[in-house]
This record gives C-alpha cells, structure tokens and sequence, in this order.
C-alpha cells in the first residue's frame, strides 16, 4: 500500500537529527499525488553509494501519445530521450541540499551517444514512465538532516518529474523526431537484409570523433561521401531520400595510406551496430548488428575452443580442437576470438590490421617458399576467409595498410583518401594479378567448421552462500567475488552500463545453468529470452538499479568467454 505525502513529511521530521540507520524507515512507496515515488534502498551512511529511488508517472499523467512508443525500437529511443532530460534536469538540484559526503547528490544515469536498452527509464506496454536515479540522503557527519532531504523530495523532485516525464503539446515535435529517427534507423536495419548488406554508411555522415576520450562530432571533419560505384538511395520513411554507400556482402578491403581515415571509418563501422542519437553524426551508419570486431589479444584465458580451423599440429601435440591456455599468444587469441565470435551468432568480421596479430592474418609468398607448410601450425585468416564466407556465410571488412594479400581474396576494395573512400577493386585486382606467379599462392587446406559442443564444467561452481559482490571498473573490465574479467579488447562495449549489465547476466547464466548439462547457446538463449520479457527483473542480483544496459549477445558471449 502506498503511504501518501504527508506520511513521507511525517517520517522525514520524525527522523530529524537522529542517527543515519533511522533513514531506512523511509524504504516503501509514497503517493505524491502526480506520481509515486519508491525509495528501495536507503544507504547505510553518508559517505556510501547513494540510495536507490525511482519514480512511476502514471499514463493519464505522463500522456505520452501511444504511437511514439508502439514499436521496439520507438519505445527504447523514447526511454532513452525521457531518461537524457531527466538526468539533465535532476543534475541543477544536486548538491542544493547540504551536508557531509554525498549528502544531497541527485543524479540519473547520463547516456553516451548511442540508444540501448537501459534500466535508467522504462516505460510499461500501457504507458507508465518509470526513471531509476539515487539521492545522497543528507546528514552531518552520521546526523540526520532531514530538513534537507525534505527539500530533495518534495520540492526539487516533484519539479523534475514535472518538466521532464509529462507530455505535453508543446514537446509533440521533440519527441516526433525521436519517434522518426527510431524508424528510420530500424527501416535502415531492414533494408540491408533485403538488399545483401553489411553496411551503410550515409552522404554526409560525420565519423570522426572529437579526440580520442570524446564521443562527440569532431568539428569541421570531412563529411562522407560514397564512391558513386557503391552509392545507393534508400526511401526512409521520415527523412525521405538518403543516399550512401552499401556494402556488399562478402570480402571488403579498406587500404590507404596512413593517417587516411581507414581505422576512423572502421570504427563507425563498430559502433554501427547501436543506434545513435540525432547530432551524433553517425545516425545513418548502420552495420548488421550481428558484427563483431576481432583483434589479438595477448594474454587473455582460452577454454576449450576448437581452434583447429586455424592452428594445428603445434610441435607439442597439443590439441588445438579442444584448447584451453591461460596466457594467449596474439594468433591464438585472434583464432579463439574468431571462433567464439562464430559461436555468438557473428555474420560479420570487422577486423584492423593493426590490432591484429601478423602470423595470424598473412604469411607471405617468400616465407611460404622458405618454411615448408608441414612446418607451420598457423593456417592465416587470408586462406580461411573466402573459405567463412561461402560455406558459413560470415562476411568480412578488414583495413589492411601495409598487406596486399588480401587482394586476390577480396570482392570489393575501396581505397580512403584524405578520408574520402575511393572503389579501386577494378584496378587494384589488375595489379594483383600481373604481381602474382600463377599457380604459386598457397590453397587453402579443407575447412571443418568448428565444434562448439565444448563440455562447460570450466565455469568452476560459485559459492553461493556468499553475497556476490559486483565491482565495474569503467570500461575495462568487471569483477565479481574478486575475480576480475577482463574486457578492454572486447572493444564493440561502448557504456559502462553494458558492463554492469553483463556481470549481473554472466553471474545468473553461472549460478543457473551451470550445472545443466546446457551448451553455451542454450544458456544465453534462455538469458535473452527472461532479458526481453523482463528486462533485468529476474536476472538481476538484488534491487534492479538504475545503471544497467542490455548488452549484445555477442558480448554476452564475450564476457563469459573470457571468465577465467
Ligand atoms: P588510418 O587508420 O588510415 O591511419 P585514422 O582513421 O586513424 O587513419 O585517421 C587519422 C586521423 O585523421 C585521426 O586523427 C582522425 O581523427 C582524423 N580523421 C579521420 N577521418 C576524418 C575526417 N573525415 N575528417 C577529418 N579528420 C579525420
Ligand atoms: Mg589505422
């Protein structure tokens, strides 16, 4: 039963000047007359992480039209707008109310440039708009001061809530466009499918950013412009006619000479499998949301990966169908890395050059006559890609600088210069063919794909008398009891929400298909499956907070990957 606000009032006076621990008095939900305010979990000090709150607008109160939230994708760029002002609006009240430590802090999580799936805003198939955010419960050193708290929720709160969850005519055009480019985007998703693409990169499009910590528009960048030879017009629904350029699928080269814009377009291409928001300059770059970006990645775990398709008969007599190390070497954490990304569900490499490891993407011609086959365990990606592409049909955008291998297997290779890409596949396979010595380059040997039926008793049993503890360190990596799984390389995690997200699914796929005798697949099937319904409901350790973002299967795929 909801208490009403003048029981919030009371309790807060009651409290007043008492010790801290008096605060959780306050856990329960309060009818706020416009909307409910739930306070789930009161911190136990002043200096600890804030307390978990949320507010519920009802539908006849937040009024927001149904046709801006009645598909998927509208209904997360919707959220994904709602939870921006909120958290924009909230941040003036901050610290207003006083206090030691983190008395007085309000705040709701503050988006990157992409749109995901967050647990910071949620709103219900029938229109209630949910926003989880934290408030730094004021005191003086361990003292209440509920005088100040006061303020935070009957004065500054209701005027948040107010200028942000209520729709109202004159917000129809802000939100319309949100609506639009959500539609658009997704039309975009559709049509490469239809059309046989990976990509989509739009006239115009602002790729670069600002510096290398900025996720902003770099400012007076280049803009793109596609070779007419790829250029394609697409019919949005909203915006009309954009044109840009499609890339085919199958094998695509990226040269050009350094500094040229190959890694930048690249990049784009990455993060191309989120959605960004209007002003971004990457709205219309849409990759298949299944790709994967795969680099080496010295040191990182192996278990049990079949990586036999590209390293065999090691002078150990190791195993390589079923490998396991701790402590990779580059080519054998970029097979590893091409392998499970297959497992995942990839139908789309994206791989650079210079992140990747040389022996595992080329041996050249000279090394080929000098090092007889027999002797080499590494079968390079250059002799299994076509070989990916035809029988699991997996296509690839590699950027090669400085490797001209790649040519005889491409289908397309588009030349950057001074940031404009350039079609040069005509000429450039010419070259390729007068260079080579015919009949001289390495075939490659019979490709069997690998087994992902791997045994997955590696994920040694949690103790689950013990609390977990959850720690997220940035981007770079999650721990959770004290073991820390690494995912700097892992380099498509743009939000450290998604980080956050993934130590609570990795630890729910540990503690509960672990022992079922369950393939990986299944047990992220069945994840995903509860994420979609539920959202983090059910998969969450605790109190869902405000801070969670769904990840990809893939990374989902990634994180456990690499559990050591
Ligand atoms: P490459 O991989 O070809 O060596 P990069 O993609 O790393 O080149 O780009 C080199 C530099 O040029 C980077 O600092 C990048 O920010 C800048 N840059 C890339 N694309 C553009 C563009 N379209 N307009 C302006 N500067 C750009
Ligand atoms: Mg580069």
């Amino acid at each position: 039963m909801n208490q009403t606000r003048q029981q919030l009032v009371r309790t807060l006076r009651e409290v007043d000047n008492k010790s801290y621990p008096a605060y959780k008095q306050l856990k329960g939900s309060y009818d706020m007359t416009d909307f409910t305010l739930i306070i789930e979990h009161v911190q136990g000090d002043p200096f600890a992480s804030p307390s978990m709150l949320r507010v519920e607008v009802p539908t006849a109160k937040a009024a927001f039209p149904k046709e801006l939230y009645d598909t998927d994708e509208k209904k997360t760029a919707l959220e994904d707008r709602l939870l921006r002002l909120f958290s924009r609006e909230i941040k003036k009240y901050s610290f207003q109310a006083k206090g030691s430590g983190k008395s007085g802090f309000m705040g709701a999580v503050i988006p990157g440039p992409e749109i995901l799936k967050r647990t910071g805003c949620e709103i219900s198939g029938n229109g209630t708009v949910l926003v989880r955010f934290e408030v730094g419960f004021p005191a003086n050193g361990r003292r209440i001061q509920s005088r100040e708290l006061e303020k935070m929720l009957i004065q500054f709160l209701p005027e948040v809530v107010l200028h942000t969850l209520y729709y109202d005519k004159t917000k129809e055009q802000q939100f319309r466009q949100v609506a639009e480019l959500a539609e658009d985007q997704e039309f975009i998703r559709r049509e490469l499918k239809k059309r046989k693409l990976v990509a989509f990169v739009a006239n115009g499009a602002i790729l670069p950013r600002e510096s290398g910590i900025s996720s902003r528009p770099m400012k007076n960048a280049v803009a793109f412009e596609s070779p007419k030879s790829l250029e394609i017009t697409l019919q949005l629904p909203n915006k009309g006619e954009v044109r840009g350029m499609g890339i085919p699928r199958g094998i695509t080269m990226i040269v050009g000479g350094g500094f040229h814009g190959k890694s930048t377009l690249l990049k784009a291409l990455e993060v191309g499998v989120y959605n960004h928001i209007a002003g971004d300059g990457r709205e219309y770059v849409i990759t298949d949301d299944t790709a994967v970006k795969l680099r080496a990645e010295d040191g990182r775990s192996i278990q049990k990966v079949d990586i036999s398709m590209f390293i065999n008969n090691l002078p150990n007599g190791k195993d390589t169908s079923c490998f396991s190390t701790a402590d990779a070497s580059g080519s054998t954490s970029q097979a590893a890395n091409v392998v499970e990304a297959m497992e995942a569900g990839s139908s789309l490499f994206l791989v650079d050059e210079d992140t990747s490891a040389t022996n595992f993407m080329i041996r050249d011609e000279l090394m080929q006559k000098v090092v007889h086959r027999d002797m080499e365990p590494i079968t390079p990606f250059s002799l299994r890609v076509r070989q990916l592409y035809e029988t699991a049909h997996i296509s690839t955008i590699l950027v090669a600088g400085s490797s001209g291998s790649y040519f005889y297997q491409a289908d397309l290779i588009i030349q950057m210069k001074e940031y404009c890409p350039e079609d040069i596949t005509e000429m450039a396979k010419k070259a390729a063919m007068e260079f080579a010595t015919p009949g001289q380059e390495e075939k490659a040997p019979k490709l069997s794909l690998p087994d992902f039926s791997r045994p997955r008793i590696w994920l040694r049993k949690p103790d689950v008398r013990d609390r977990v503890k959850m720690k997220v360190m940035g981007r770079d990596s999650i721990s959770i009891n004290k073991e820390t799984i690494d995912l700097r390389y892992v380099e498509q995690l743009v939000d450290t929400g998604q980080l956050a997200g993934l130590a609570n699914i990795v630890w729910y796929i540990r503690t509960h298909f672990l022992s079922e005798n369950m393939s990986m697949t299944e047990a992220v099937n069945q994840t995903e499956e509860l994420l979609k319904t539920f959202g983090f409901e059910k998969v969450c350790v605790g109190k869902v907070p405000g801070n969670l973002t769904i990840p990809r299967r893939q990374e989902i795929f990634a994180c456990l990957n690499r559990w050591r």
